[in-house]
């Protein structure tokens, strides 16, 4: 239960409503996985050699879930998602997008809401928990990012090399305007913020799926076309005057590759070693940035906030149009009834 009507944010009063005298916290249900899990004797219990916080069930195929507050699965979200050392302001931004992301995607209907790993918000129990990130998920207690009565679609990722991506551009869709990407002065730190790499063709040939043959008859590779933020829209393999190129989808190249060998789509220099046979030959890529790209750039928020950027101008500069607010309802449609999940 909690009554609040004024949120302090990095020193900024943000004037939130008051939606109801009672409000009960979300709960998540969070896949675990398959294993054993006993109750610790001070509460939360014991999976797979880490503690959790709340309570777990066992789904019908032996699967654990683990069913926590939003406030406490964010205490161990937040510093494995960003660094505990990063300014306040950093922590509290990526605080407000994880809470954002997570409650976009609870489903009553299903028998977990989300699962803990990279491909949505890393979550390792009590282990991943700090001071720094149990602050920042207190100051930021119940606030979500929306626009257009909305919560706001939330991505996320390490660093964007100088210009965020658009999420049209690169997952497809209609153009979302909060997400269209923007020039991003504030990343310069990041250790990927410039990047260089040597793969070899026959790797990048058999990441693609392509035939062995496909090595001795390539002499060229390039990047026929780019995104209005500069990212490889597509990747060619120049197969002579006989042959057709071979064109693969950038995010293909992306996700097959993986991102230690392709941090990002973010190429600036694209070169077949020519001096060597194809079938030893490496491709010479330099790049900026690490992950997609689009939305929150990490280490942006992170030097944002280092020339005292304010947790709302952060938010507000990658996600323009959009309000920091308190959530409603896990429907992504506003309501002022008392949230009631299951
Ligand atoms: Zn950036």
């Amino acid at each position: 239960m909690k009554r609040r009507g004024f949120l302090a944010v990095s020193g900024a009063a943000i004037c939130v409503p008051l939606l109801g005298a009672v409000r009960m916290e979300p709960q998540l249900r969070v896949l675990l996985g398959t294993g054993d899990a006993r109750p610790l004797s001070g509460g939360g219990f014991a999976f797979d050699g880490l503690a959790y916080r709340g309570s777990f069930e066992r789904l019908s195929d032996g699967s654990i879930v683990n069913v926590i507050t939003l406030e406490e699965y964010l205490y161990s979200v937040v510093p494995r998602e960003m660094s505990p050392s990063w300014p306040e302001q950093a922590l509290q931004v990526q605080a407000i997008c994880a809470r954002t992301y997570v409650l976009r995607r609870v489903d009553p209907r299903r028998p977990y809401d989300i699962v803990p790993s990279d491909m949505a918000q890393v979550y390792e129990g009590v282990r991943a928990e700090s001071p720094p990130g149990r602050a920042a998920v207190d100051a930021t207690s119940g606030t979500i990012l929306r626009y257009g009565g909305e919560y706001a679609q939330v991505a996320f990722s390490s660093c964007c090399g100088g210009h965020t991506e658009s999420a049209s551009d690169a997952w497809g869709g209609a153009p979302i305007g909060y997400l269209s990407g923007v020039v991003c002065p504030y990343c310069t730190a990041s250790p990927q913020y410039y990047w260089s790499r040597d793969i070899a063709l026959a790797e990048i040939i058999r990441a693609l799926g392509l035939q062995q043959e496909t090595i001795g008859e390539t002499y060229g590779v390039s990047i026929p076309s780019f995104d209005q933020s500069g990212r490889a829209r597509d990747f060619m393999l120049d197969r002579g005057s006989n042959e057709a190129p071979t064109v693969a989808r950038g995010e293909d190249l992306r996700r097959l590759l993986g991102p230690k060998l392709l941090p990002s789509l973010l190429i600036t220099k694209c070169s077949l070693d020519a001096s060597q046979d194809a079938w030893t030959a490496n491709v010479h890529l330099e790049g900026r940035g690490n992950g997609h790209g689009v939305g929150l750039c990490q280490w942006g928020a992170r030097g944002a906030a280092l020339v005292d950027g304010s947790v709302e101008g952060i938010t507000n500069f990658y996600f323009p149009g959009t309000s920091i607010d308190r959530w409603t309802s896990v429907s992504s449609r506003p309501t002022t009834t008392n949230f009631q999940l299951r």
